[in-house]
């Protein structure tokens, strides 16, 4: 995991962003000033993508808005997992 990951992780745990799920794979994360972004959950050629609204998730950065959906999007579908 890089350290900018790691950040994301560590600041998504302490902000309590509020993530509600709008549609398939998609979901709302609502942060603690109010602020609402969309988050979209994908897979291609077997990758795991999270796309946020926000500034830094529209210029591929990984923000914690993105961590936190993808925390509870795995706790919902689960991981593939390879044997
Ligand atoms: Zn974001």
């Amino acid at each position: 995991m890089t350290k900018r990951i790691q950040n994301a992780v560590a600041k998504a745990k302490r902000a309590k962003c509020r993530v509600r799920r709008v549609a398939a794979r998609t979901y709302e994360s609502r942060t603690p000033q109010g602020r609402t972004y969309t988050v979209r959950c994908e897979v291609r050629d077997g990758r795991r993508y999270v796309i946020c609204n926000c500034a830094a998730g529209s210029v591929n950065q990984v923000c914690y808005h993105a961590i936190g959906v993808a925390l509870l999007d795995t706790a919902i579908t689960g991981y593939q997992r390879s044997h």
